[in-house]
């Protein structure tokens, strides 16, 4: 039994081990495999210089882990955030293993990240950095290798950066390279909405179970980023009430419900969620403590842990960001009843449609957004059902549930590739 003591639930990586150890010990690999399917296969770590417009010369720390390539090409996206390093780095790849396998989808798991802080960042200071950091990692990235995606602070923008520079350094237009692009350059319909979409289908199914009446439900969210706007969108267009919201800065409460567009307009012009009209400023701490039926955090690791786990009034967690729950605050909502559609299920809609988006570059094909959301609903439909028969068979939550699910799948591709040499 993994003596939880022993991790440290503030470290990504600590937390990502421990998961990892929970179900890994329940699915009694051949401990050669477990061993090496907990690591990252790869670490490439840069450093480079950065100009700014007023002429100054900084050096950032670039990292791209390569967690797993057994069942396909690494996969994951690149985050530009001032607690990057890279243990968070090794973890997040980690996560997008398990979340791979779990739609399984043939990719493997990796993720990058730049330590800086962009929202102190020009647009041209934005674009330098991005050329130069996939310029330095160019040479173990591509289209059947390592296939970047947005994720914190980075966007379709970002993206078009990356294929043109990874265009230049192979001298011909590659736009594989990379998912999360602008459709003019081969992006796929409905990959920008394709992360809350997979967190409202996953809603769905559990509201089903747990025979919760979806539309008369209330949601609260934190993070108002690409996943938490979206989220709150979709979710307001099935009729539900989303009662709070908030961003870095803070949060913004109403009771009869918000608007996402309108909050959305006030935050272009005001640049944060708070003094929204005809609503109550809130810290994030008070927002993960609101009653609600659904909440959805959707903002960064380490939110919900054991100091604040015993305080949620939510009937349903889906965790839109990537390790908002620690281990320990896991426990505390198991006891507390409370239903929490892990990370590498509840936000795999992102990586679905990347994979989507992938496919159809491979191809030179072009789909529908109908067809490419009646695919993902078909994707996430099945793996959460998958992960609840394990949780249901297992008698364990549907995080573990959902590890054994991945692990089971990653150790058998080791065990049929076999060993080199
Ligand atoms: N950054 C997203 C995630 O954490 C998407 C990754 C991708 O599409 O490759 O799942």
């Amino acid at each position: 039994m993994p003596n939880e003591q022993s991790y440290d639930e503030n470290k990504p990586l600590d937390m990502h081990n421990l998961q990892f150890d929970l179900a890994a010990e329940r699915l009694h690999l051949e401990p050669w495999i477990a061993e090496k399917i907990k690591h990252p296969r790869r670490e490439f770590l840069v450093r480079f210089p950065l100009r700014y417009d007023d002429g100054r010369i900084e050096l950032l720390h670039g990292y791209r882990v390569q967690h797993n390539t057994l069942r396909g090409p690494a996969k994951g996206g690149i985050r530009y955030h001032p607690r990057v390093d890279l243990d968070e780095v090794r973890a997040l790849a980690g996560w997008m293993t398990w979340k791979c396998a779990i739609v399984d989808l043939p990719f493997g798991g990796a993720k990058g990240g730049v330590t800086c802080d962009p929202s102190r960042l020009s647009q041209t200071e934005l674009e330098r950095l991005t050329r130069r950091f996939i310029w330095e990692i160019s040479p173990i990235i591509g289209p059947d290798q390592d296939i970047p995606a947005p994720d914190v602070n980075t966007n379709p923008q970002v993206m078009a950066w990356i294929v043109d520079t990874y265009s230049v350094f192979k001298g011909y237009t590659c736009n594989s390279v990379v998912t999360g692009k602008p459709l003019s350059i081969g992006g796929s319909l409905g990959r920008l909405k394709a992360t809350s979409r997979g967190v409202l289908y996953t809603l769905q199914e559990a509201a089903r179970l747990l025979h919760i009446h979806f539309a008369s439900s209330t949601a609260v969210i934190q993070g108002f980023g690409n996943v938490g706007y979206h989220a709150a969108e979709l979710l307001h267009e099935q009729g539900i009430r989303i009662t709070a919201v908030s961003d870095l800065q803070g949060g913004i409460y109403n009771e009869r419900g918000l608007d996402p567009a309108a909050v959305l307009h006030h935050v272009q012009k005001t640049g944060r969620v708070q003094d929204y009209p005809e609503s109550e400023n809130i810290s994030n701490a008070e927002l993960l403590e609101l009653p609600c039926t659904f909440l959805i955090p959707a903002a960064i690791e380490g939110q919900i842990t054991r100091k604040n786990a015993g305080r949620i009034r939510a009937k349903v967690i889906a965790e839109g960001a990537n390790g908002p729950t620690t281990p320990p605050a896991d426990r505390i909502l198991d006891g507390l009843g409370i239903f929490v559609i892990p990370d590498v299920l509840a936000n795999a809609g992102g990586v679905t449609v990347s994979y989507f988006e992938w496919v159809q570059n491979v191809q030179k094909l072009f789909w529908t957004e109908t067809d490419v959301n009646q695919r993902l609903q078909q994707v996430m439909v099945r793996a959460f059902h998958e992960v609840y028969a394990i949780s249901l068979q297992e008698k364990v939550n549907l995080r573990t549930a959902a590890y054994m699910l991945a692990i089971d799948r990653v150790a058998e591709a080791k065990r049929v590739r076999g060993i080199f040499p």
